[in-house]
């Protein structure tokens, strides 16, 4: 029955028929979670990272290049350093692309799209000696009418991070995923930390891939919009350590989206270099709230 489960609660109940297609193949025996930091700012180099550390709970950087630098900067959004993103490396994160100048894709030129994403891959793996190939687009806003920003995506990187990925709900599956669609759950100043271990639980449960998206990491967030998107390090550290719970009696281990992803046997999904738009796929997603 687990299997049923897993793809009911992950694919929707379309992919019913595919059971017996996969009862064949070597199921996950736990499931997954895996942490996303986007921006890549120095809060969640000085908050963040001391937690994911000390919890040992792993994941993916996804970096906005533009403004990066030797020399550490100051203020909200100021990035980390190229030797603090080493840092994250060594604590088992990927690094991710998140685009130069973190505009909204569909508003730039065909030459301006692909800038935005094939830059960063080049000057990251120039500084810190590592290729990313996996995305997420600032604001998740691939939007366009054609296509033409998921189209870009698919042939420049292997995986995307989306908030209608997962239909919406957060969870992969381990058994089939389409790699464009990698769903987060995201996590803002007001998400309940223990709403966010009851779902971490669900995946521990159901076998199932949870990927957490936080953005600001400080210790105290701001009140009102400005600081709807920062999560205190309290919150933070309670959800690493429920995590890591997991992680410990083995009924969850963690990773980086491209190490996940590695371990998960089908892909699904259009893949790479073809006609087909992914809007088909993505029309009707019932979230709306972007990052
Ligand atoms: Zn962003």
């Amino acid at each position: 029955m687990r299997i049923f489960r897993i793809l009911v609660l992950a694919l929707g109940a379309s992919a019913v028929g595919a059971v017996s297609a996969y009862a064949q193949k070597e199921l996950p025996t736990s499931g997954a979670i895996t942490i996303t930091l986007d921006d890549a700012t120095r809060d969640q180099y000085i908050y963040g990272l001391p937690i994911f550390r000390k919890y040992g709970v792993e994941g993916t950087l996804f970096l906005t290049t533009g403004d990066m630098g030797e020399e550490a900067g100051t203020g909200r959004w100021a990035s980390l350093t190229w030797s603090e993103a080493r840092e994250f490396l060594d604590a088992g994160f990927e690094a991710g692309g998140h685009t130069i100048t973190h505009r909204h894709l569909p508003q730039l030129t065909t030459i301006e799209l692909q800038a935005e994403l094939g830059f960063p891959q080049a000057l990251i793996y120039h500084k810190i000696g590592v290729f990313p190939t996996t995305f997420a687009a600032p604001f998740g806003d691939i939007q366009d009418s054609n296509g033409r920003v998921a189209n870009a995506i698919r042939e420049i990187y292997d995986a995307h991070a989306w908030w209608g990925g997962g239909e919406g709900t957060g969870y992969n599956s381990l058994v089939s995923v389409d790699p464009y669609q990698i769903g987060r759950v995201e996590i803002k100043r007001d998400t309940k930390p223990q709403d966010v271990c009851d779902k971490i639980a669900v995946a521990a449960k159901e076998v199932l891939w949870i990927v957490l998206v936080f953005h600001g990491i400080v210790p105290k967030p701001l009140t009102g919009p400005e600081g709807e998107y920062q999560t205190s390090t309290a919150a933070v550290e309670e959800i690493a350590k429920c995590s890591a719970a997991f992680v410990k009696n083995g009924s969850l281990r963690t990773g980086s989206i491209k190490e996940i992803l590695d371990t998960i046997p089908h892909r699904h999904g259009p893949g790479r270099n073809v006609d087909k738009p992914i809007m088909s796929l993505i029309k009707g997603s019932a979230r709306t709230q972007p990052y």
